[in-house]
């Protein structure tokens, strides 16, 4: 029965880390991978037997992700074309837009939304575009990202690193949104920590991140056909367990509304079950960084204007059957499976906050 072998299990031998896992703390874990982050530093990936959370060990510092990331983004700048860019934009307006369409037929409407991470800053602007009133605040390390979101959609900015924790911002939103960011943060406790602290009672939590299983399937390919290090050039430093992450959650007082995954497409060529070699991530380079950095300066800026980006023949002036259509076309997963299968390309999670301290 092929469909027994999906996914696939790990196979390696338990090891002493480096560094306790960061969830349930435990020193032991299974070596699936090896990796080297550019040129800039080298780490096992290690699955933790007990949580199932995959991450770096050791984990990367603040200074070598703060270079790995510059040059990753200067990289893709030069590698992905003004058009592109602005395609992508558009896309995430209407996963907003779609995202905010579901809340309000779940019969919510937030009214202070936090993003961590928040990128270009349009699947919060298809939000607010269906809840005009909402207030959007933005976290981010990077002061450009914040740049462009308060140029192009007057949100509030914080400058801040999101595992740090700010206790102004206690109880202060209805909304906490992560999407793709908490694959790329040292301590996930932390991040799921502050978003309980920042949420208000009943407050919800939203994120997409990648299947952990099938991430990380390639570099495993790499370790196990032929012992090297496999390249790394994005910094996912946590590869989530389905089931892992749910028990995580739920022991931080979330309770889930929506948790699936989607995207069965690269499930369907092989990956996080076939072991063939054309499914290894690429033998590590030690690409150099610094080639990169260097090039800095001819990253051009892409200016546009919002009104003309949003300027599609299905977006009106507010929320409609057609634009519903569209983006429900377009954005839908009609496929969903649980998490906790490791199946799929991507983890969807929605879920509501409860405050037990409060009660
Ligand atoms: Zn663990």
């Amino acid at each position: 029965m092929k469909l027994l072998q999906i996914p696939s299990p790990f196979k390696g031998v338990s090891t002493v880390r480096k560094e306790k896992c960061r969830i349930c703390s435990s020193e032991k874990g299974l070596q699936v991978g090896e990796v080297d982050y550019w040129d800039i530093a080298n780490a096992r990936l290690i699955k933790c037997e007990k949580c199932g959370l995959t991450q770096l060990d050791p984990m990367l510092t603040d200074e070598e992700t703060a270079k790995g990331c510059l040059a990753y983004y200067i990289e893709e700048s030069l590698r992905v074309s003004p058009k592109e860019q602005k395609r992508n934009m558009l896309r995430n307006f209407r996963r907003g837009y779609l995202f905010a369409i579901s809340l309000k037929g779940k019969g919510y409407h937030p009214k202070d939304v936090l993003e961590l991470g928040p990128g270009s800053g349009y699947f919060t602007a298809g939000l607010k575009f269906v809840f005009p009133k909402v207030k959007i605040t933005v976290m981010d390390i990077n002061k450009e990202t914040l740049d462009f979101n308060a140029l192009h959609h007057q949100y509030e900015t914080i400058e801040a690193h999101i595992e740090n924790y700010s206790p102004a911002l206690d109880n202060k939103f209805d909304l906490v949104i992560a999407r793709d960011i908490i694959e790329h943060v040292v301590d996930i406790s932390k991040v799921v920590s502050n978003v309980q602290k920042y949420s208000k009672e009943n407050g919800l939590f939203h994120f997409i991140t990648p299947n952990g299983h099938e991430d990380v399937w390639k570099h495993y390919l790499t370790f196990n056909h032929l012992k090297k290090a496999s390249e790394l050039l994005i910094n996912h430093v946590n590869y989530f367990d389905g089931q892992g992450l749910l028990n995580h959650l739920i022991a931080q007082g979330f309770c889930s509304i929506n948790y699936y995954t989607y995207n069965l497409k690269t499930t369907r060529k092989g990956r996080g079950w076939k072991t063939s070699e054309k499914f290894m991530a690429a033998i590590s380079q030690k690409k150099s960084s610094d080639f990169y950095v260097q090039k800095v300066n001819e990253v051009k800026e892409i200016s546009f204007d919002k009104n003309s980006l949003l300027n599609q023949w299905y977006i009106y002036n507010r929320p409609n059957l057609i634009t519903n259509f569209i983006c429900w076309y377009q954005h839908s997963s009609i496929i969903r499976l649980s998490p906790t299968l490791n199946i799929g390309h991507e983890i969807h999670g929605l879920f509501k906050i409860t405050k037990s301290d409060k009660a």
